[in-house]
């Protein structure tokens, strides 16, 4: 295991994953429920983290990372998932939460 990414918030971490995973990258996220807490430890350990289980996926999951940062500079509305009814921007091809096709 070895940590990739230190995501701002819930969102920006499962959007990552989901696309990891989609990409048959497998991965975790880390913090995720330590949102109330924030104030109280650092940020760096407050923050979700997505972690790869296997080191040598780390160049691809770069790739899907840098995708997924073009992706955000176009943006323009939101739509909601079919399946979960999470919020997720217009221009995602898979919802962040559960990773259905939007
Ligand atoms: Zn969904």
């Amino acid at each position: 295991m070895e940590r990739f990414y230190t995501a701002l918030n819930r969102f920006d971490a499962y959007l990552l994953l989901h696309r990891l995973q989609h990409a048959g990258i497998r991965a975790h996220v880390f913090n995720e429920h330590v949102s109330s807490i924030v104030g109280e430890v650092p940020p760096d350990i407050a923050q979700p983290q997505v972690w790869l289980v296997n080191e040598r996926d780390r160049p691809r999951a770069e790739a899907v990372l840098a995708a997924l940062a073009r992706e955000r500079g176009q943006s323009g509305g939101n739509v909601f998932c079919r399946s979960c009814h999470e919020e997720n921007p217009a221009n995602f091809e898979l919802c962040w939460h559960c990773g259905a096709s939007l």
